[in-house]
C-alpha cells in the first residue's frame, strides 16, 4: 500500500538537522552543524530531575504547566526585564519552544491568513505555517550585516497579514535584533494591528554588548506579544524539550488552547528542575555566553583562516559564512561533500531560505567543546575544500 501524506505536508522534507546528524553518525564526522552542546547543564538542575523522578513527580504535569515552575518564569520575566506576569493566566508551559510555535500558529493563523517572518528562517516555521494554512512573507536579512531593513517589512505587510513571527537572537544568522529594530516591529504591528510571536530561545546567549531586549518590553506591545523561550539552550538542557510562552492572558490562552490537543502536558518531573535552575542557578546562562563567546572566536578565527569569508554573530550558537571564496556555488552540495573530504558536517543555509540568498551560506556550530571545535578545524585545515 502506498501512503499519500496530506497536502499540509506537501514540499516539506525532512529537517536538515536530523538529515545532516544522521550524517555525521554514519560518516564519523565531527558534528558542527546541529545546535546541541556536548557539555551537561548545571548539577543542581540534573539533580533536581532526579530527585523529582524519586519523589514520584512521574504523573501528568497541568496541561499549563506546574505551579512552581509557572512562578519561577515570571519572576525570570521580571528580574531580567521588568515583566510583571501574571503566573496562573499570563505564563504557559510547553513542550520546548517548538511546541510554543506550532500552538501559537495552529491557534492564530487561519486558511490563507499571511505570516511575516525573518529570512533565513527556522526551519520549523516554513512547516508550521503550512501545516496551520498560512503563507509566508519572508523578510530577509542579507549578507554580510545581516540586519533588519525596514522598508522591506513595511513592504512584506498586506491586508490579508496576520502575525509577524520573529526571532532574536535570530538562528542562523546570530544577528541580535537592536532597538531600533525592534522598534521598526512594533511600529509596523501598531500601524497594522498585527499580533507578533518572538521566539528568544537564545535571549541569554550574547555577546559583548549586544544585550537581548524582548519586543514585549516596547511601549504598547506588549498587548500584542506572545513571547516564546524555553531551558534548552540556557541550560543546556535541549532534550529536556521543556519551553513557556508568556503575554497576555488571550494570547497564551490561545497556546494553551492549541497544546492542550498536541502534547496535552510536558514532563512533569523536569519542570521542577527547571524552577530550580531559573531560581537557584540565575547566573548560569550569563557564565555560558561568556564561554561561548570564546567558543565562537575559536571558531570564527579558524574559519577565517581557512579562507573562508565569516559573520562573526552577536548571540545564538551559530556562525554563517559565505562559501563562496573556495569556489562553491552551492551549500547543500558543500555540506553533503564536506564530511568525505574533511570528516566535519556543517549545515547549509538554503533550507532556510525561499530567496537564493543563502546559496552560498553555511552555517556551522559553536556549542561544542573547545577540544571537539579544534579537532573539527585541524580536519578542516588538513582538507581541500576548493570545488
Ligand atoms: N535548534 C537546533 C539548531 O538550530 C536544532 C533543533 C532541531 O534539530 N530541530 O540546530
Amino acid at each position: 500500500m502506498t501512503t499519500r501524506l496530506a497536502h499540509r505536508l506537501d514540499g516539506i522534507p525532512p529537517t536538515i538537522f536530523t538529515t545532516m546528524s544522521a550524517l555525521a553518525i554514519r560518516t564519523g564526522a565531527v558534528n558542527l552543524g546541529q545546535g546541541f552542546p556536548d557539555a551537561d547543564g548545571p548539577a543542581s538542575v540534573l539533580d533536581a530531575a532526579r530527585d523529582a523522578i524519586a519523589s514520584g513527580a512521574n504523573q501528568y504535569a497541568p496541561g499549563n504547566g506546574v505551579a512552581v515552575l509557572r512562578q519561577a518564569i515570571a519572576r525570570h520575566q521580571h528580574r531580567h526585564y521588568g515583566l510583571g506576569l501574571d503566573p496562573d493566566s499570563q505564563v504557559v508551559v510547553t513542550t520546548g519552544c517548538t511546541e510554543g510555535i506550532a500552538a501559537a500558529l495552529l491557534a492564530l493563523v487561519d486558511p490563507g491568513d499571511e505570516v511575516v517572518v525573518l529570512e533565513p528562517y527556522y526551519d520549523s516555521y516554513v512547516a508550521m505555517i503550512q501545516m496551520a494554512g498560512g503563507v509566508r512573507r519572508p523578510v530577509t536579512l542579507r549578507a554580510p550585516d545581516f540586519r533588519l531593513d525596514a522598508e522591506e517589512l513595511r513592504a512584506a505587510v498586506g491586508p490579508r497579514t496576520r502575525l509577524v513571527l520573529l526571532n532574536s537572537p535570530h538562528n542562523p544568522t546570530g544577528t541580535v535584533l537592536t532597538r531600533a529594530e525592534l522598534q521598526a516591529v512594533a511600529d509596523v504591528a501598531l500601524e497594522h494591528d498585527l499580533l507578533v510571536v518572538t521566539d528568544e530561545v537564545y535571549e541569554h546567549l550574547t555577546f559583548g554588548d549586544h544585550d537581548h531586549v524582548p519586543l514585549a518590553t516596547l511601549p504598547g506591545m506588549f498587548e500584542r506579544t506572545l513571547t516564546l523561550s524555553s531551558a534548552g539552550k540556557s541550560y543546556s538542557v535541549t532534550g529536556w524539550k521543556v519551553g513557556w510562552a508568556t503575554g497576555p492572558a488571550a494570547l497564551v490562552g490561545a497556546v494553551l488552547a492549541a497544546s492542550q490537543w498536541l502534547t496535552f502536558t510536558s514532563g512533569a518531573p523536569l519542570q521542577p528542575a527547571v524552577a530550580h535552575g531559573l531560581d537557584a542557578e540565575p547566573e548560569w546562562p550569563r557564565a555560558l555566553a561568556a564561554s561561548l563567546e570564546k567558543r565562537r572566536d575559536l571558531l570564527c578565527d579558524g574559519l577565517a583562516s581557512l579562507g573562508l569569508d565569516v559573520r562573526r554573530p552577536e548571540g545564538t550558537y551559530f556562525a554563517l559564512t559565505d562559501i563562496s571564496s573556495l569556489g562553491w556555488r552551492d551549500g547543500m552540495e558543500f555540506c553533503l561533500a564536506l564530511p568525505e573530504r574533511a570528516g566535519v558536517v556543517a549545515i547549509p543555509a538554503q533550507p532556510f531560505h525561499d530567496s537564493a540568498a543563502g546559496d552560498q551560506l553555511v552555517r556551522w556550530a559553536f556549542c561544542k567543546e573547545v577540544d571537539v571545535i579544534e579537532e573539527g578545524l585541524r580536519r578542516l585545515a588538513a582538507a581541500d575544500l576548493s570545488r
